[in-house]
């Protein structure tokens, strides 16, 4: 009886089996069907974009599951939390009735997030529950490593010594990142010097010697008995030591690494250019004797170096680990239009990337329009002709959905963001803040509103948001206004009926408190003096030591297009087409007040790059498309001072930025840029003349200088600033 109804739920297994079979493999190529229908063994499979690897990753393990591979064999790693959100949505659904209790039990996420869970589980298996340990996030890794850096005597009040109190002025962001950078490329503290030496040559000896004692300081304040914000003995592990203490576990403790060898069946990684050092160690010993190992990646599309991917290795990692390994090419682009393969082809091509390791992609859609690239007087001119293009798409009655508009960093997004809302084009920028919402932007708006006005209630907000940012007239800060103080300033402005700024100048405070306030009261007024124009007070409030601050306690990186500076410089050059403060007051004001708000019902995507990865959409601009910012001119900077020359890996990174962005549409590609940004003079990008198959190029002296010669894709009205 027990035999028959085995056999009986086979049959229904196999029955099951065969039906999706037929789905899952529904318009697959055969280059596809290989690799959907690869079992045992290790396989990397190397292809552009669109060409279907994440479609096949997908459909594999649905194949999987349905054959009957438990779920909780199978492994698979994907570069973002949304990315692991989509393929576990297509699992579900392409698995019927079944599919989400099936999914529920699949290993699918980021790197960090196996890491994570692996931790917990043996951790407390081999310590109990003293081995336990807490996240270092972001703030506190900002707060310690600015108690590192800081000065003793006042950052560091009574906390042990050391780690804290270097007292120099470093940024921490950057001190951070550093250490993030070398960690991910499988350093160790006890290496420190050599390993800024490797990864950052050039630099003094007197910035090597800083970061290491930082380094040293910062790992012994995460072992600290006492931790540093909850004052509970604790162990804190920032985000790369989840994927290093959990390589270390595997590397070290043989039953716990035999344990996964054996746990997971199949292994699994999309976009495997951008996985790191130690991810991808850590695949690796994770993976079974059988090397069941199924790796996509495209390494046109490697953007993340600064994360520790190296696009060079991604192959001679794969070889060297598994030299019986297979590599297979899907050579055909499914997403896009076979003018938009040819133009990124073109693009590519010249990245002089191992012929080996990338194929010419070969489209399957029709041809269809040729992307255009359009010069514009400025970004506020570029925005406007975007938010009329996206009007017209409406009108048409197509879905916003299908459009994004991307660009390399996110100060960029202001101009966007303003043209919308006049517009009226719901839009949702993912990523980021809005610009107008971001914590630089609201405290220099802070300045700039009491500069014009100090009694209103919007005033006594901006008081209480910028009292504890110090000036540099008066040095640093006596002593922290905090939410208590301003709480008794507030009775004392209702009991006098008088405006919380003026309460807080004629109010009876302490010594240390009255210090405080006369150093805001005069970068208040310094600010306020300076002139009528906006640019004028928001550019003295930087100088008078917004700027230091923001540094000294927010930090300062760049990576993945975020730069506080970046915004600071937008909102002073953009304040210029403004003739008072006032106005300029008013106009951020109403910003704040319509941009941010969630778009209700349909709405275009705005996002970096570097956001887009994976995606796609029918119709997508690319806008900054000018030389400094794509390529990026930080990129540029990088240059090998003995062989006087530009070190390529930087400039070739902003190239694969660009391809990624051209390959994300399917149907139409609109590149355009500024012809001046920030007060400088830009020309386009040097990667548009890398496409000869671009279409109506306007130059930047005279006109078009491909295409159709005499027509413009220029109206009259994109050479004029509106506002
Ligand atoms: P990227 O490099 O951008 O991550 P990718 O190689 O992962 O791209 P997918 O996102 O899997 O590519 O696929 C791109 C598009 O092509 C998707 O819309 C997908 O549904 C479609 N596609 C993939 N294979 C086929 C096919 N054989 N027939 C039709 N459409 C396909
Ligand atoms: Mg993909």
């Amino acid at each position: 009886m027990q035999a028959t109804l085995e056999a009986l739920t086979q049959d229904h297994d196999a029955a099951r089996a065969s039906l999706l079979g037929t789905k899952l493999t529904d318009s697959l190529n055969s280059y596809q069907l290989q690799a959907y229908n690869h079992n045992e063994g290790p396989l990397l499979v190397l292809a552009g974009a669109g060409s279907g690897k994440t479609t096949v990753l997908t459909r594999r393990i649905a194949r999987l599951l349905a054959e009957g591979i438990p779920a909780e064999k199978i492994f698979v790693a994907t570069f973002t939390k949304k990315a692991a959100d989509e393929m576990t949505s297509r699992l579900t659904a392409m698995l019927g009735e079944s599919g989400p209790a099936m999914v529920e039990k699949l290993w699918i996420g980021t790197f960090h997030s196996h890491c994570l869970r692996i931790l917990k589980t043996e951790w407390t298996l081999l310590h109990g529950k003293a081995g336990y340990f807490q996240i270092a996030d972001e703030h506190w890794q900002m707060r310690v490593a600015r108690a590192i850096l800081g000065d003793r005597e006042w950052l560091a009040k009574g906390l042990p010594a050391p780690p804290f109190g270097m007292n120099i002025s470093y940024d921490p962001k950057s001190a951070l990142s550093a250490v993030s950078a070398v960690k991910n490329r499988g350093y160790s503290v006890e290496n420190a010097e050599a390993a800024f030496r490797d990864h950052s040559p050039g630099t003094a000896d007197a910035g090597i010697n800083t970061l290491v004692r930082f380094w040293r300081n910062y790992e012994m304040a995460k072992d600290v008995k006492f931790d540093l914000l909850t004052k509970k003995p604790s162990r804190r592990l920032d985000f790369d030591d989840l994927l290093i203490e959990t390589l270390k576990l595997l590397q070290t403790n043989d039953s716990v690494r035999r344990k996964y060898r054996e746990m997971f069946t199949m292994l699994s990684i999309d976009e495997t250019q951008d996985t790191s050092a130690v991810q991808w160690e850590i695949a690796r010993l994770m993976t079974s004797e059988a090397g069941n190992i199924f790796i996509v990646g495209d390494i046109g599309q490697a953007i993340y170096s600064f994360r520790g991917a190296d696009p060079n290795s991604t192959v001679a990692q794969f070889t060297a680990a598994y030299p019986q390994g297979d590599i297979l090419r899907l050579p055909t682009n499914y997403r896009s239009s076979a003018t938009i393969v040819r133009v990124a082809n073109e693009l590519i091509e010249r990245a002089g990337i191992d012929e080996r390791y990338r194929l010419q992609m070969l489209p399957s859609q029709e041809e269809a329009e040729i992307p255009t690239a359009t010069m514009h007087v400025d970004a506020d001119a570029e925005a406007d002709w975007l938010a009329q293009e996206l009007v017209k798409h409406q009108s048409r009655g197509k879905d916003l959905h299908d459009c994004a508009i991307l660009f390399r960093t996110n100060a960029y997004s202001r101009a966007f963001e303003e043209s919308l809302i006049k517009h009226g084009v719901p839009y949702r920028l993912e990523g980021a803040m809005g610009f107008y919402g971001r914590k630089e932007i609201r405290d220099l708006a802070a300045f700039l509103h009491l500069s014009v006005e100090r009694d209103s209630p919007a005033a006594a907000e901006a008081a209480k948001r910028i009292l504890n940012v110090p000036s540099k007239k008066f040095g640093k800060p006596t002593h922290y206004l905090g939410g208590a103080f301003c709480a008794q300033v507030e009775l004392e402005a209702q009991r006098k009926g008088i405006s919380f700024y003026k309460a807080l100048l004629t109010g009876q405070f302490k010594t240390a408190h009255g210090l405080a306030i006369l150093d805001f009261r005069e970068m208040i007024k310094a600010v306020a003096e300076v002139g009528d124009t906006a640019e004028a007070r928001l550019r003295k409030a930087r100088e008078l030591g917004y700027d230091d601050y923001l540094l000294r306690e927010e930090g300062h990186v760049e990576e993945e297009g975020n730069s506080r500076l970046d915004n600071l410089e937008e909102l002073c050059v953009s304040s210029q087409s403004f003739p008072t403060a006032k106005d300029y007051l008013n106009f951020i004001l109403a910003q704040q007040q319509t941009a941010g708000q969630e778009p209700a019902g349909d709405y275009v995507e705005m996002m970096t790059i570097h956001r887009a990865k994976g995606l796609e959409w029918d119709v997508v601009f690319v806008v900054g498309f000018a030389q400094g910012m794509i390529p990026h001119h930080r990129s540029l900077r990088f240059f090998d001072e003995d062989k006087k020359q530009l070190i390529p890996d930087s400039i070739e990174e902003e190239r694969r930025l660009a391809y990624v962005a051209l390959t994300r549409a399917k149907k139409v590609v609109y590149l355009s840029w500024p012809q001046q940004h920030l007060a400088r003079a830009l020309t386009r990008s040097p990667f548009l003349r890398e496409m000869p198959s671009l279409g109506l190029i306007e130059d930047d002296a005279d006109g078009l200088d491909t295409g159709i010669e005499g027509s413009s894709t220029e109206r009259p009205d994109q050479k004029s600033k509106k506002r």
